[in-house]
């Protein structure tokens, strides 16, 4: 089985690149992202008193692709700027670190899969086959995380998704436990001016190159 694994900030592009690669190579695909999204929902709900067990308890489950929670699918209402303001927070408590680590690596357990996240290739899957680190500038991050509201019809500031990205990257990088770094053995990727298409070409080439090293 063979694990690829994508980490990178907010808005780096890792969601449709780890989407449209996975797709190409035949694997699954995980986005961990949404795992942290889905801790936030549960928190910002049910406040921090049921909060663990709530998490703890909670069912993931891939199914054709799709990410559930508790036998339902997770889709808009864990993209939402409310989400996006408190998510960062709640990563970085360690006992969620712990449970989604360990419900992380279930899902991709005994699977040919895409996983993306901040701390994947360090922390999660550190002997994943191939890993890959993508990078952009906060401006390029910002200008696709808006467009991404727009197209939800979320009425939002564009300085304040410039400010949600730099306040995510500032607690992303700098938690005690699993921060957003790449993993030694990373390969850096900048996808500043590149398109979806260039970026999925690019990587596919290097990816199948390691992989036949694996
Ligand atoms: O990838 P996305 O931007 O949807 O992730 C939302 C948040 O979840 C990140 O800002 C980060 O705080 C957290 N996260 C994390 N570790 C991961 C994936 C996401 O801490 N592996």
């Amino acid at each position: 089985m063979m694990y690829i694994t994508i980490d990178g900030p907010a808005g780096s592009g890792k969601s449709s690149v780890a989407q449209r690669l996975a797709k190409e190579l035949g694997f699954e695909h995980l986005d961990t992202g949404a795992l942290y999204r889905s801790a936030a929902l549960l928190w910002l709900r049910y406040g921090k008193d049921d909060f663990f067990n709530m998490l703890n308890n909670a069912k993931f489950e891939l199914v054709n692709g799709t990410l559930r929670m508790n036998g339902k699918a997770l889709g808009d209402e864990i993209r939402t700027p409310e989400i996006g303001k408190v998510v960062s927070k709640v990563a970085e408590m360690p006992k969620v670190r712990e449970i989604i680590t360990q419900k992380t690596r279930e899902l991709a357990d005994e699977k040919n899969i895409v996983v993306e996240g901040r701390d994947i290739g360090t922390v999660v899957l550190p002997n994943a086959c191939v890993k890959i680190f993508l990078v952009a500038s906060v401006e390029e991050r910002a200008k696709r995380r808006y467009a991404q509201y727009q197209l939800k019809g979320i009425n939002i500031r564009f300085e304040d998704v410039v400010k949600e990205i730099e306040s995510r990257d500032r607690i992303d990088s700098s938690r005690e436990v699993a921060p957003l770094k790449p993993a030694e053995d990373a390969l850096m990727f900048n996808t500043d001016s590149l398109t979806l298409n260039e970026v999925v070409k690019k990587l596919k080439e290097i990816v199948l190159e390691k992989l036949k090293k694996c």
